[in-house]
Formats: structure tokens, C-alpha cells, sequence
């Protein structure tokens, strides 16, 4: 019997634990399959792109730049990231700009979700360290994020407590395996199955400095060098990220001089702060910039989750399960062959 038919799949194997896979294993486990995850890099996951991000979940703050349906999905997150992860904060995401951006930050006004134009004082008064620094603001009130490389080891631990094995420094295939297969290879999926995958590089400096405290995402608007900071635990800070079609994965130094100097906009005191990580990492996209979960058979791709995997993970993956469940199919993310 073709196990898409049985509605409850006997196994589901997925292939790669970064933030889409590891998504995939956690739904399929909570909807009674049984799973099993497959990745080939070792618990601190050093080839995921993921490993690089900034770990937002900001789904109205992309939507300046996104489609609707990254805010639909990302909404949904929201909730299944509360749910599932009580480390991941939603305090919200400030969003500043220089006085003569002004134009630039009415755009992003007019352009993101819902939100409150915030002033000086409020500014002072959610971010300290920022008093004085910017005349305006737009605050996000519901968005969170999570520090990707403490989330992901959670999202693993809880899995093998719901009893799924996960095989680190296990390369693999989806011809290797019988059952439902979950493809979440990410930007690798591009050499076979997804030929329409492209890279997009993004490029983060982490550095650390008891000089600031910052407790939610910053993101400064500007014409040319639009950028965040992302507080994390033990003072440090990610600042990130570059986004150019490109497709190798080191610094550049252009790019290195730019988001150093867009952090000492912010506060000069970042001008103290040591450099701790340094790096970059592909994006997967497709033609669109929007996810896919592709069906043939019993074999499924996830990808194309660019750069809103964090955001999008849980409602992709929840609409997966839905579809070979044979619940509903949302025919915005789910194409079958
Ligand atoms: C600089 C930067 C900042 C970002 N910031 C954010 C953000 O703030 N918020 C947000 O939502 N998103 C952000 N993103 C985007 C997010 O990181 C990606 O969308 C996400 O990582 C894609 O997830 P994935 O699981 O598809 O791919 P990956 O994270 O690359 O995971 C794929 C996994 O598959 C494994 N794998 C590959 N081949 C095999 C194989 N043959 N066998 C077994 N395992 C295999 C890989 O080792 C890897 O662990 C950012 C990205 C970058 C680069």
C-alpha cells in the first residue's frame, strides 16, 4: 500500500536537523509517527546555514519586504515556537533609523505589519542604551526570536524525549530509505533534487562587550546598509546580516567594514567590543523566494525557506503533516508532482 494512503505513515525518515528538518521530525512525532533524523554534520550542526542566523521571528517586520504568505505562515510559528520552546523570547523588535533616513523608515512604516511609531522617550525607556540616539522608532509588539544555536539542541533534546533517534555524521539520501522521506537538505539539495535552488550569502559578526545591554532585536533602516543587532546571552551580540547573490561562504572585507560600522552607528561603545565569530552561509532560495514543499510519492522536499527559516519552520511543517495526513492541503506551499 502506498503509505500516503494509510494516512498515519509507519515511518517518516528525515533528512537534515537544521531548523526545517528538525521542524519536520518534531510534527510528524506529535501527529503518532514514527521518526527518524539523519544529518551529516555533528550536534552543533557547523554546515547549516542556521548556524549563521539571526534567529528573528518577525513576521511583520519582513513583511517590508516579503509576500503576505511569510506573514500568514510566520504568525503561525509564533505560536508553535511558544508552545514547543520556552527559551525563545517575544519582547518584541525595535526598528530606528539615522534622522536623514527619514524617508527610509516611512517606507518601512507603510510597508510592515502592524506596529507603534514610538519616540525618544519610548525608545529610552524600552532600550536604555539607545536613549538619546534616535528621535523615532517603529515597535513590534509580538515578535520574538531565539538564539539559533541554543534553540536547535533544545528542539533535538525534546525530540529524543518523544523518543526519535537522530543519527549525527549520517549523510544521506532519500533513495536510502523506505516509507515517507522528508527532504530538508537545504542549499545541498541544489546538486540533485532541487535544481532551481540558488544561494543567497549572508554574512554575521558576533562580537561581545559588557559595555551594551540590549534586550530584543535592533533593526537600523538605511538606503544602502540596512542592518540588525541581535542581543545574545553573555554579552554578545549578532550583527548581521549581508544579502548578495553570491555562492561562496567567507567575509568579505567590504562587508566586514560595513557591519562594524553600522553597529558603531548604533553605539559607539560596539567600537570596544571583541570580535568572538565571524561567517557566512546560503540562503536557500527559490526563483521566488518563497518555501515549497514539493510532493512526489511518498518523497517530499522542504526548502526554499531563505531567509526566514526560524520564521517559517513550524507552519511549514505542520502543513506538511497536515498534507500527508491527508488533512488539507495549502496549495500556496504544498506542489505535487
Ligand atoms: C546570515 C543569516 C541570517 C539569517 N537570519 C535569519 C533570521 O533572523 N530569521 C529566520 O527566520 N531566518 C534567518 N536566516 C535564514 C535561515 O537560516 C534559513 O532559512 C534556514 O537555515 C534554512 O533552513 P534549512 O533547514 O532548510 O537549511 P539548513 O539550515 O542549511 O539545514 C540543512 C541541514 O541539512 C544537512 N544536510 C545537508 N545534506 C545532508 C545529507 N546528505 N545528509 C544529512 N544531512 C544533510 C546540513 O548539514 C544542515 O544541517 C538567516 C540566514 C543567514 C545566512
Amino acid at each position: 500500500m502506498n503509505p500516503l494512503q494509510s494516512r498515519v505513515p509507519a515511518c517518516v525518515s528525515v533528512i537534515g536537523a537544521g531548523i526545517a528538518g528538525t521542524w519536520q521530525a518534531l510534527m510528524f512525532a506529535k501527529a503518532g509517527c514514527k521518526v527518524a533524523l539523519y544529518e551529516r554534520s555533528g550536534p552543533s550542526l557547523t554546515q547549516a546555514t542556521g548556524h549563521w542566523a539571526g534567529g528573528m521571528l518577525a513576521p511583520y517586520c519582513e513583511g517590508e519586504t516579503a509576500e503576505y504568505l511569510i506573514t500568514r505562515l510566520g504568525l503561525r510559528s509564533l505560536d508553535l515556537w511558544r508552545e514547543t520552546l520556552p527559551q525563545a523570547r517575544f519582547n518584541g523588535s525595535l526598528v530606528v533609523a539615522h534622522a536623514r533616513d527619514r524617508a527610509d523608515m516611512d517606507r518601512f512604516d507603510r510597508l510592515a505589519g502592524p506596529h507603534q511609531r514610538v519616540g525618544a522617550d519610548d525608545i529610552a525607556e524600552l532600550e536604555p542604551m539607545l536613549a538619546g540616539r534616535f528621535r523615532e522608532g517603529l515597535f513590534f509588539t509580538q515578535e520574538g526570536h531565539v538564539d539559533p544555536r541554543q534553540a536547535l539542541p533544545a528542539l533535538h533534546d525534546a525530540l529524543r524525549a518523544s523518543g526519535v533517534p537522530i543519527e549525527f555524521k549520517s549523510a544521506a539520501a532519500p533513495d536510502d530509505f523506505d516509507g515517507v522521506v522528508i527532504d530538508c537538505r537545504g542549499i545541498a539539495a541544489r546538486d540533485d533534487t532541487c535544481p532551481d535552488l540558488r544561494g543567497v550569502k549572508g554574512e554575521i559578526i558576533i562580537v561581545e562587550t559588557p559595555e551594551i545591554a540590549l534586550s530584543r532585536p535592533i533593526r537600523l533602516v538605511h538606503p544602502r546598509w540596512p542592518l540588525y543587532i541581535v542581543p545574545r546571552s553573555g554579552n554578545r551580540f549578532l550583527i548581521g546580516a549581508t544579502s548578495i547573490e553570491a555562492n561562496d561562504e567567507r567575509v568579505s572585507v567590504r562587508s566586514a567594514l560595513e557591519l562594524l560600522t553600522g553597529a558603531y552607528a548604533i553605539h559607539p561603545a560596539f567600537g570596544e567590543a571583541r570580535i568572538v565569530d565571524m561567517g557566512a552561509a546560503l540562503r536557500p532560495a527559490f526563483p521566488d523566494n518563497l518555501p515549497r514543499v514539493t510532493v512526489d510519492d511518498t518523497r517530499i522536499t522542504v526548502n526554499g525557506l531563505y531567509r526566514h527559516g526560524f520564521l517559517l519552520a513550524p507552519a511549514v511543517a505542520e502543513l506538511t503533516v497536515a498534507h500527508v495526513l491527508g488533512e488539507r492541503t495549502d496549495n500556496e506551499v504544498v506542489r505535487c508532482s
